[in-house]
């Protein structure tokens, strides 16, 4: 099986949906079955932006692993583009449903001992893929985060900054339709922060992806999302969903405006003290 060398710009095609009905999770842990999510219901739109938030503990990893198919749900039905994420008696993940997914954890987790390109490159390696192709989609997604000029520094040459956005364009390199985000930016300080909120807003207008990030930042949240869904305190549900309608592209300035403070009231408000 060969991969098409095509003409299409890096990241073009529109984002799918997620379609999450009654998901709920209990682990089963030494000391007794522990339930993280209670029965969750959640539509996601093709294209759509969604922030999860929640306090700590509540079960938003939990949910978001589920979505990328590392765990699978004690009960409920995920779809991705509408094709069952687990199929068969054993919850298998099926393998068309997972290529529409990306995935970027807290910690951009690099090989030390391989240069950007090769490190965005990894999982066109495990495809066959020659290495004149994986460069060249190595090279469109460095421009895409703008790290074109970093190819071939190695990751401890880069700032914490730079090295999410390695993570980030690894994450996008089989061209999924729907990028997962785990607290991607909760690592770095404040001013590198704004900095991946504009760049992740840039990237996803750019792409059309859908993205699904979760955060316990409130106004992370309201900045970047087009709806926030608020999760309640341990056992997880869904406790609030937020429609932000802040025309796009926002800029840092948007959080001044009063709206964007109510938003952020209520939902502390919500939070009450679980933060
Ligand atoms: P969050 O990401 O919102 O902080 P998590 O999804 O990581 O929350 O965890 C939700 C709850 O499930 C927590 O109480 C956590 O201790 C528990 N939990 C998470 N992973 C496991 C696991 N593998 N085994 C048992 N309990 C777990
Ligand atoms: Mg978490």
């Amino acid at each position: 099986m060969t991969e098409t060398t095509d003409d299409l710009p890096p990241q073009a095609g529109s984002g799918e949906a997620i379609s999450v009905r009654g998901v709920g999770k209990t682990y089963a842990a030494g000391a007794g079955p522990v339930r993280a999510l209670m029965p969750t219901d959640l539509e996601v739109e093709p294209g759509e932006f969604v922030v999860l938030l929640g306090p700590s503990g509540c079960g938003k990893t939990t949910l978001l692993r589920m979505l990328a198919g590392l765990i699978s749900p004690t009960e409920g039905t995920i779809e991705i583009g509408g094709r069952p994420l687990f199929t068969g008696r054993d919850a298998t993940p099926a393998r068309d449903a997972l290529g529409s997914l990306g995935f970027v954890f807290q910690a951009p987790n690099l090989m030390p001992w391989r240069k950007v390109w090769r490190n965005i490159a990894l999982p066109l390696e495990a495809k066959g893929i020659g290495r004149a192709e994986r460069k060249r989609r190595a090279t469109e997604l460095a421009e895409l985060v703008g790290l074109g000029e970093f190819l071939d520094h190695y990751p401890k040459q880069l700032s914490g900054g730079m090295q999410q956005r390695v993570a980030i364009a690894r994450a996008l390199i089989h061209r999924p339709s729907i990028l997962l985000m785990d607290e991607p930016f909760g690592a770095l300080d404040a001013m590198t922060r704004d900095t991946m909120n504009l760049l992740l807003q840039k990237l996803w207008q750019d792409t059309g992806k859908t993205v699904v990030l979760v955060t316990h930042s409130i106004s992370e949240a309201v900045f970047l999302a087009d709806r926030v869904v608020l999760l309640s305190h341990r056992p997880g549900r869904v406790q609030d969903i937020l429609d932000v309608d802040f025309q796009r592209p926002r800029d840092l300035t948007v959080s001044a405006e009063p709206e964007f403070g109510d938003l952020v009231s209520h939902l502390r408000g919500q939070l009450g003290g679980q933060q």
